[in-house]
């Protein structure tokens, strides 16, 4: 497990308040995930070795891996992740704010990718190339 701030998040859709882990500006090379649902969060890290296969995969558009990891990363209580903030309750990513106020610290684990690590070196990079097709162009 690995600790991580909770910090305040304000939807601009539903204008719910939230929280969303955070392990800070400071942290290089980690990143929070969190289920599509945004209740759940766990940490994913580019020095694993199979980020350092996808890492291998990306192209100089590819901006981050943070995406790449949470298409491949094993669904948490059958929730696919995302590297987005999702409002829990109307599951919008628009924020009207975020990350101002620490609500506290919480521990969570370590995302897993036990089905994408089983892909053939093809097969990896078919799926890495299918992930940045549907990644919004922004
Ligand atoms: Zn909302």
């Amino acid at each position: 497990m690995n600790a991580a701030a909770l910090l305040a998040a304000k939807c601009a859709s539903c204008r719910t308040e939230f929280h969303h882990a955070s392990f800070g500006d400071l942290a290089y090379g980690e990143a929070v995930l969190s289920t599509s649902d945004g209740r759940r969060f766990a940490r994913a890290s580019a020095g694993s070795d199979f980020a350092q296969r996808v890492a291998n995969l990306l192209t100089g558009n590819d901006r981050t891996i943070w995406p790449f990891l949470a298409a491949l990363a094993d669904p948490i209580d059958g929730l696919a992740m995302t590297h987005r903030i999702v409002c829990p309750a109307c599951r919008s990513t628009e924020l009207e704010s975020w990350g101002g106020t620490r609500l506290g610290l919480t521990e969570i684990p370590d995302v897993t990718f036990t089905a994408s690590e089983r892909l053939t070196p093809t097969e990896l990079a078919n799926r890495v190339a299918a992930i940045r097709h549907e990644l919004p162009g922004d």
